[in-house]
């Protein structure tokens, strides 16, 4: 599991904007421009990222020209959770997003120090899931579990600064 971002994606019948597209016509709403760049953006690769991270990358790339309003970004992050485009966590106080459509099922170890989110996908997991669900007569829709800790990189940087100094 070297890689954060090892797992491949899952066929899907729609894109993400026509999904998007077709929730929002459901609830009476259109897909704007903001909207739009938005969910571009989102799914231009596959990240964990709050709405903060967000708003900076559409800053940085030149994308928002100014546009894309804080209040419109947190909006439409609901709306693709909504939709079932992103799936929201909840990480000490702060609303971590990723993508769930097109994206396999996975969890997530995370370290509590560097905030870093590692994937990765169990077997065992699932099948404790479906045991458990079983015997309580319960139809699994998804599961959701986060391993908090420290992870490898934090714990070699916790040298003390005597052996640094040495190393120079
Ligand atoms: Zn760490
Ligand atoms: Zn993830």
């Amino acid at each position: 599991m070297e890689d954060t971002f090892s797992l491949s994606g899952v066929k899907v019948a729609m894109t993400p904007m026509a999904r998007f597209e077709e929730f929002l016509r459901s609830r009476g709403k259109r897909i704007t421009q903001q909207r739009r760049t938005i969910l571009e953006q989102v799914f231009s690769h596959h990240e964990h990222f709050d709405a903060e991270n967000l708003l900076a990358e559409l800053a940085h790339e030149g994308k928002a020209n100014g546009k894309v309003s804080r209040p419109t970004v947190y909006r439409t992050l609901g709306e693709l959770v909504d939709a079932g485009l992103l799936r929201k966590m909840s990480l000490n106080n702060r609303s971590v997003y990723e993508h769930d459509y097109g994206y396999p099922q996975h969890d997530h170890l995370h370290c509590e120090k560097c905030n870093q989110l590692f994937e990765f996908q169990s077997n065992e997991v699932s099948s404790i899931r479906d045991n458990v669900a079983r015997q309580r007569n319960f139809r699994v829709t998804g599961h959701r579990l986060i391993i908090t800790g420290i992870c490898g990189d934090c714990m070699k940087s916790k040298s003390p600064p005597s052996r640094r100094l040495e190393m120079v």
